[in-house]
C-alpha cells in the first residue's frame, strides 16, 4: 500500500523572548480552502476592479457632457440676448423706415410727382437675409428715393434761377401793364416795373443765369438781359454802368449793373421786365408769396 503524501503544513509561533517555542498544523485540506477563498477573493477584486474603472470612465464621460451642455447653454442665452438685441434694432429700421417713406411721400407731393409710377430699381433682397421683409422695404425706399432724386436736383437748380428777389430794394413808382406814356401822349403798355433808385445804385441778378444780352437798347439806354433757364429771361433797363459782360454766367445777389437814367428815361430807375417763353410778364410773378408780401 502506496504511503499517502502528507501536504499538510505547520506554522511555526516564535515569540520574541521567553516563552515557548509553539506549532501549530494545518491540513491539506484546509490549505486548499484557504487557496480557494484567497482565489475567489482575488477574481472578485478583480471584476471590482474592471467595474471602478469603468464607472470612472463614464462618470468622467458623463461629467465632460454636463460641462459641455453648460457651455452650450450659456452659448444659447447668448444668442437669445442678440436676437432681441436684433430684434430692437429691426424694430427701429422699420420705425426709421416709416419716417423715409412718409418723407418720400412729401417730397413726392411738393415735386409733384406720382410715387405709384414703376421706378427704375432693381428689388433685390439678398439671399438669406436675416430681416428679408426690412431688406425689401429697405431696397423699395432707395428705389422712391432714386426717382426722387433727379426731379428734386432739378427743383433746387431751379430755384437757385429762378429770379425770387427784387434786383433793388425801393418803392415801385409805376407798375407792370397800360399806363399813360410818361414821355408822350396817350398810353403804353409798361412791360416791366419801375423801382425808384439814386444813382450808382447796385442792380442786383435776382437769380442764376447767363447773360445773353449787355449794351445799348434805344428805349432801355444800357440794358442787361439774363436767361435764367426753365423759359425765363428777365431784362434791366436805363443803367448808368453794365458789370456783367454777354456769355457771363451770374448767381443770385451778383452785382449786373448800376442805376441810371439812359434811354428813354426821365429819372433816374431801375426798369425791371420778364419774359416767360418769350412772352411778357410781370417780373412781380416769380418773386415768392413772402417777398411780395413783404414789398
Ligand atoms: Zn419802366
Amino acid at each position: 500500500m502506496e504511503k499517502k503524501r502528507d501536504f499538510s503544513f505547520s506554522l511555526l509561533l516564535v515569540p520574541r523572548r521567553g516563552s515557548r517555542m509553539r506549532s501549530v498544523k494545518i491540513s491539506h485540506a484546509n490549505v486548499l480552502r484557504v487557496l480557494g477563498v484567497l482565489g475567489l477573493l482575488l477574481v472578485l477584486l478583480g471584476v471590482l476592479t474592471v467595474r471602478y474603472v469603468r464607472l470612472n470612465q463614464e462618470l468622467a464621460e458623463q461629467t465632460d457632457k454636463l460641462v459641455k451642455l453648460q457651455a452650450l447653454e450659456a452659448q444659447n442665452e447668448e444668442q437669445k440676448a442678440k436676437l432681441s438685441a436684433l430684434d430692437r434694432e429691426a424694430a427701429e429700421v422699420r420705425e426709421k423706415l416709416a419716417a423715409i417713406n412718409s418723407l418720400a411721400g412729401k417730397i413726392s407731393c411738393i415735386l409733384n410727382i406720382d410715387r405709384n409710377e414703376p421706378s427704375r430699381g432693381l428689388g433685390i433682397v439678398p439671399q438669406g437675409a436675416i430681416f428679408p421683409d426690412l431688406a425689401k422695404e429697405a431696397d423699395q425706399q432707395r428705389e422712391t428715393l432714386d426717382a426722387l432724386l433727379q426731379p428734386a436736383e432739378q427743383y433746387v437748380d431751379y430755384l437757385g434761377h429762378r429770379p425770387a428777389m427784387l434786383p433793388k430794394t425801393g418803392k415801385i413808382s409805376s407798375a407792370y401793364g397800360e399806363r399813360s406814356n410818361p414821355t408822350g401822349g396817350g398810353t403804353e403798355f409798361h412791360d416791366g416795373i419801375d423801382i425808384e433808385a439814386d444813382l450808382g445804385n447796385h442792380v442786383y441778378a435776382p437769380g442764376g443765369g447767363v447773360v445773353v444780352f449787355a449794351g445799348w437798347d434805344a428805349g432801355y439806354g444800357l440794358k442787361i438781359t439774363i436767361d435764367h433757364g426753365y423759359g425765363i429771361q428777365t431784362f434791366y433797363g436805363h443803367n448808368s454802368k453794365l458789370e456783367a459782360q454777354l456769355g457771363q454766367t451770374v448767381k443770385r445777389g451778383e452785382v449786373i449793373a448800376l442805376a441810371g437814367s439812359t434811354g428813354r428815361s426821365t429819372g433816374v430807375h431801375v426798369h425791371w421786365g420778364a419774359t416767360l417763353f418769350g412772352q411778357s410778364t410781370n417780373p412781380l410773378n416769380f418773386l415768392t408769396e413772402n417777398q411780395a408780401e413783404a414789398r
